[in-house]
């Protein structure tokens, strides 16, 4: 390795423009090369921006070579983006510069030293599958019951033992409890000497590894301190224990190292990040620089006080000033509607009017908290025909449990539908092997019939093994029996039934990974979708259509994505969808961790917020359909915790009564705005008359759907349909109150946005 240097140029006074146009503090932070610092400072300052300087102008002076640098981006993609940003800047080949996630830098030094941990150097990296079938494998060798010690969790709490930088020898006793059998530790061995045996590591051993490497071997850890003369980390606040620990060792060198980031976005707390490793930093680096950056260049003052007005109520934070240059801008909107569909049409209506306004669709993002919720934007975008795309995971109807769902669906609908057949006929696993479904392809083959009509003529026959025979035998009768309830229950009703009875949906409540409880809140909203179409045709229907339409999108697009996946991204304009209590703070968040979680999430919330440049939108919804069922949801809490002179707010009209919005708020509104909430009741003004009890009814009843207010309102003597009450006629209307005389029900009190008018509904 070469340790020499390259001859030192001296840069110019004020430098290239990229060195210029820092604020004294970023500049101090760019220019503070030697010894360890630490930059800690709220979102779009330019951390990300004054550690690509950093790097430019180690480069520049000429302090070290680009193999003598490391730097840890969080993503890839932000690894490829700072490379690609440094070349524009120094204009010079950054070829064999250290860049990229803790996991691919780990990567690489282990397969330079492989041997040395007793590995080869081109070791498999597992992925999750792999992982489960070895734990699963070492429980049943070990008499441990699977069942009641799934493989998922036993894998987690080793993942988590990886994380904190414990190899089975470090773990300290009595930590492993009753999981497994109390055979935790045990499995753990067993399952780092298997991972040995056949020349793989999962993605913890890669940092796990690396660590044995430094502490065991100190002439290794000494050329990694001599190459590194200068080490550079980005969102330093979502590093995990082991992480901290190889940066440490590795930092021991040159104690060149700086790290960025803000305590108040640290959102991975539940994968194992440890906020404490920015409160320890100056502690375990004495004489450390700690910068402040103040001035946010990304948002205007409304969205940066809104952010900071939410962020101030949580407990647990360093806290720090942020201010802008940049004018008040616009307010930050919270806008509340009726329904999921109805924030869908508003948010597409406010891109359709960006778009008008000549603003790219590139730098237009909607940032969900959980992922189901891409679902009803997908579709609102595509009747649109505005092109969109899914960061960070596929779109709603690609994503693997949807199409499996779809799959039972249309050979339900569909007996020859080949396709859907060989996707589902072995899953969940029915113990349907390769031999079994060769037979059945064989014998469609050969009586040109369709696999369903083959497999019943094999079960028919007895021509398979008698389990086999018998399992597929179960899963006909099972396909036949969901093809009459087709015939008389609702679509919804069906979909339910086919998952639960399919065991699919028990499937992923038994899995144990954390995309499991994603997949099932997926699965619920596959049935909140199928609720809007009229039946199982016009719903599979709508699904090619938009399988179609989705294949053609390109060129300019908005953003969908979790809020997750946005850290550190920057947009125009923000949208940020269902800041509803039960969505957002998310109640697992609140179940699990309690006031920690929620801290959490409100630091997911300003993460949301501080994405957006220009505008940002938050909305939430009065009902929401989980399954077909209506439940009234209440705006989060964090809604109430932005400041109100950063927002504006408003709503569908209608949502609140009659009027009681309006004369609260705006211009000349006497009441100064507070939105209340409390048990299940809907969002209004305090003050403003509250609309009837919510709309969550009973029975059959259940699936009915609010209606978009009329258009043309209801008069006394129109003739209107009620999806519980039936036919009747409209004795008195007041505002949004209809009195209604029903032919059946008798008279009733309704909310116009229930009922349709008797032609509309298609009788009278
Ligand atoms: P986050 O906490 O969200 O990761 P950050 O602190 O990393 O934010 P950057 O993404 O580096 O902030 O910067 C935010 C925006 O401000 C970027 O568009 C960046 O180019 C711009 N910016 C930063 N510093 C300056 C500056 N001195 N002059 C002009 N623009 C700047
Ligand atoms: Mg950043």
């Amino acid at each position: 390795m070469d340790e020499s240097l390259p001859t030192a140029a001296a840069p110019s006074f004020a430098g290239p423009p990229w060195l210029a146009d820092l604020n004294p503090a970023q500049r101090a932070a760019v220019e503070a090369v030697d010894g360890p610092v630490l930059v800690l400072a709220g979102a779009g300052t330019g951390k990300t921006r004054v550690l690509t300087a950093r790097l430019a102008y180690i480069l520049m002076t000429r302090r070290a070579w680009p193999s003598q640098i490391l730097a840890v981006t969080f993503t890839n993609k932000a690894a490829r983006e700072m490379r690609e940003r440094i070349g524009r800047m120094i204009g010079d080949a950054v070829e064999g510069l250290w860049l990229g996630t803790f996991h691919s830098i780990a990567a690489r030094i282990l397969r330079r030293h492989a041997e040395l941990v007793d590995l080869k150097p081109n070791f498999t990296i597992l992925d999750t599958d792999d992982q489960i079938r070895l734990v699963k494998q070492i429980l049943q060798a070990e008499n441990i019951d699977d069942k009641r010690w799934p493989p998922r969790v036993v894998l987690g709490a080793m993942e988590r033992w990886k994380d904190r930088g414990l190899v089975p020898d470090k773990v300290p006793p009595g930590e492993a409890g009753d999981l497994a059998a109390g055979k935790l530790l045990l499995v753990y061995r067993q399952y780092q000497d298997r991972l040995r045996t056949v020349n793989a590591v999962d993605f913890g051993d890669l940092l796990l590894h690396n660590l044995t490497l430094f502490q065991t071997r100190p002439e290794v850890l000494e050329e990694y301190h001599r190459r590194f003369r200068y080490l550079l980390v980005d969102e330093y606040q979502d590093t995990n224990v082991a992480q901290y620990l190889w940066l440490r060792l590795l930092a021991q060198g040159h104690r060149n190292l700086c790290c960025v980031g803000d305590d108040d976005q640290s959102i991975y707390g539940w994968r194992g990040a440890e906020i404490g490793n920015i409160l320890r930093f100056e502690a375990d680096f004495p004489g450390a620089q700690v910068i402040r950056l103040e001035q946010n260049y990304r948002s205007t003052a409304s969205i940066l006080a809104a952010a900071s007005g939410l962020i101030a109520k949580n407990a647990g934070r360093l806290g720090k000033t942020l201010w802008t240059e940049a004018d008040g801008g616009e307010r930050v909107r919270i806008h509340g509607l009726w329904d999921g569909e109805a924030e869908a049409r508003w948010v597409g209506d406010e891109i359709e009017a960006r778009q008008r306004a000549g603003e790219p669709l590139s730098s237009v993002a909607i940032l969900v908290r959980a992922g189901f919720q891409t679902r009803e934007f997908e579709e609102r975008l595509l009747t649109l025909g505005v092109p969109y795309r899914v960061v960070g995971g596929p779109r709603f109807y690609e994503r693997q449990e949807i199409r499996d769902a779809l799959a039972y669906l249309r050979l339900v609908h569909q007996p020859d539908d080949d396709l859907a057949f060989e996707r589902i006929v072995n899953l969940p696993r029915r113990g349907l092997g390769d031999v079994a479904l060769r037979l059945v392809h064989q014998r469609a083959r050969a009586e040109g019939a369709s696999l369903t009509a083959a497999a019943a003529g094999l079960v028919a026959d007895g021509e398979m093994k008698p389990a086999a025979r018998k399992a597929l035998g179960l899963f006909l009768d099972d396909l036949d029996r969901w093809r009459r309830k087709a015939a008389t229950e609702p679509h919804t009703e069906l979909a339910r039934t086919v998952l639960d009875e399919s065991g699919y949906t028990r499937m992923w409540q038994a899995d144990r990974s954390p995309e499991a409880p994603g997949r099932l809140e997926n699965l619920k909203e596959l049935v909140v979708a199928m609720a809007e179409f009229e039946n199982l045709t016009g719903f599979l229907e709508h699904v090619s259509l938009v399988m179609e339409n989705a294949e053609a999108a390109g060129g300019e697009m908005v953003t969908l994505m979790t809020l997750h996946a946005a850290k550190g991204l920057e947009f125009d304009t923000v949208f940020l969808p269902g800041w509803e209590e039960g969505l957002f703070p998310h109640p697992r968040a609140l179940e699990e961790k309690g006031s920690a979680g929620l801290e959490e999430e409100r630091r997911l919330a300003y993460v949301g917020l501080t994405r957006a440049r220009r505008r940002a939108f938050v909305s939430f919804a009065a009902n929401r359909r989980v399954y077909n069922q209506w439940t009234a949801a209440i705006p989060s809490r964090f809604v109430d915790e932005l400041p109100k002179d950063a927002v504006e707010m408003s709503a569908d009209q209608g949502l609140y009564g009659s009027g009681g919005f309006q004369t609260g708020f705006g211009p000349g509104g006497a009441a100064e705005p507070r939105w209340s909430y409390g048990s299940g009741e809907a969002p209004r003004l305090a003050g403003s008359p509250a609309r009837p009890p919510p709309m969550v009814l009973e029975g059959k009843a259940r699936t009915v759907p609010p209606r978009p207010a009329p258009k043309v309102p209801f008069q006394r003597g129109d003739r209107v349909f009620h999806g519980k009450f039936g036919y009747g006629d409209v004795t008195a209307v007041d505002g949004d109150k209809l009195s209604i005389r029903f032919d059946k029900a008798g008279e009733k009190s309704v909310i116009h946005n229930f009922v349709q008018r008797a032609e509309d509904a298609g009788a009278a």
